[in-house]
C-alpha cells in the first residue's frame, strides 16, 4: 500500500506563502502528474513529499502512516534527478549502487539489486560505462536506475526529461511509462510539458500560484477544463 495523501499542506518561505493548502490524493499504484507554470510550487511539493524541505502546516500521509517528521530514506520514495546528478567519475554500476551504498546495503544485495534495475533498463552490457560514454538518454537511464535499485513504493520525477532533445524525450517518455506498467508503483512526476502529462499521466494536477486549479484525467481536463486557466494549459483548442 503506497497511497500519498496530502490534506491542507502549506509552505512558507520566510512570510511568502508558496503552498497555499493542498489536497491532493495518489492511490497506489497510480501514475500522477503536476503540472503548472514556472513557480507555481510544483518542485517544492515534490520535495515535501520526498522529505527534501519541511512542511510548514497540513499532513503528509504516505501508505497510510503520517510522514511530516519521518526522515526521507524511510519514507519508501525515490526522486530521480535529472541527468546532470550522476557522478562522472563513476561507472553505471557504481552511480546504480550510490543509492544503496547510503542506506547501508551489503555487497550481495547491491549487486542483485543493480543487476535487477539494469534488466528492466536494458543497460546490462553498458554497467561498466562511464557517464562519458554514454548517450543521454542512456545516462537518464541511470538517474531512473538509482531509484529503482531502492525498491521503493513511491517514484519522484522533477522534470526529469527537461534536459534532453525532442526526439530523445518523446523515446524517453515512452520509456518512463513502460516502467511505470513494469513495477506497478505510484509515481508522481512533474513537468511543464503538457505533452508529457496528457501522454503519461492517469491523473493530473494543475496547479497555479500554490493552489490547485483542477484535478482529473487527462480526458477530463482536456474536454471540461474547470476555468481559463486550465483550458489555456491543457484545453482543446477552441
Ligand atoms: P516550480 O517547480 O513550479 O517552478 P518551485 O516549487 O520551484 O516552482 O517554486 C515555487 C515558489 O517558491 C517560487 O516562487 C520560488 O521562488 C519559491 N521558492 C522555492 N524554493 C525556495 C526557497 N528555498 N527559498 C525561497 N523561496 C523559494
Ligand atoms: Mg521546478
Amino acid at each position: 500500500m503506497a497511497e500519498v495523501r496530502l490534506r491542507n499542506v502549506r509552505k512558507s518561505f520566510g512570510k511568502a506563502e508558496v503552498i497555499k493548502g493542498v489536497d491532493i490524493d495518489i492511490e497506489d499504484g497510480e501514475f500522477v502528474v503536476f503540472v503548472g507554470p514556472s513557480g507555481c510550487g510544483k518542485s517544492t511539493l515534490l520535495r515535501m513529499i520526498a522529505g527534501l524541505e519541511d512542511i510548514t502546516s497540513g499532513t503528509l500521509e504516505i501508505g497510510g502512516r503520517v510522514v511530516n517528521d519521518i526522515q526521507p530514506k524511510e519514507r519508501g520514495i525515490a526522486m530521480v534527478f535529472q541527468t546532470y546528478a550522476i557522478f562522472p567519475h563513476m561507472t553505471v554500476r557504481e552511480n546504480m549502487a550510490f543509492g544503496l551504498t547510503i542506506s547501508g546495503a551489503g555487497k550481495e544485495e547491491k549487486k542483485t539489486k543493480v543487476q535487477e534495475a539494469a534488466r528492466i533498463l536494458q543497460m546490462e552490457h553498458l554497467l561498466d560505462r562511464r557517464p562519458s560514454q554514454l548517450s543521454g538518454g542512456q545516462r537518464q537511464r541511470v538517474a531512473i536506475g538509482r531509484a529503482i535499485v531502492r525498491d521503493p513504493q513511491v517514484f519522484l520525477f522533477d522534470e526529469p526529461l527537461s534536459n534532453l532533445d525532442a526526439a530523445l524525450r518523446m523515446s524517453m517518455r515512452m520509456e518512463i511509462g513502460k516502467l511505470h506498467q513494469t513495477l506497478g508503483t505510484s509515481m508522481i512526476y512533474v513537468t511543464h510539458d503538457q505533452v508529457e502529462a496528457m501522454t503519461l499521466a492517469d491523473k493530473i494536477v494543475v496547479l497555479r500560484g500554490g493552489e490547485v486549479m483542477q484535478v482529473g484525467s487527462p480526458m477530463e481536463l482536456y474536454h471540461e477544463p474547470a476555468n481559463l486557466f486550465v483550458a489555456g494549459f491543457l484545453g482543446a483548442p477552441s
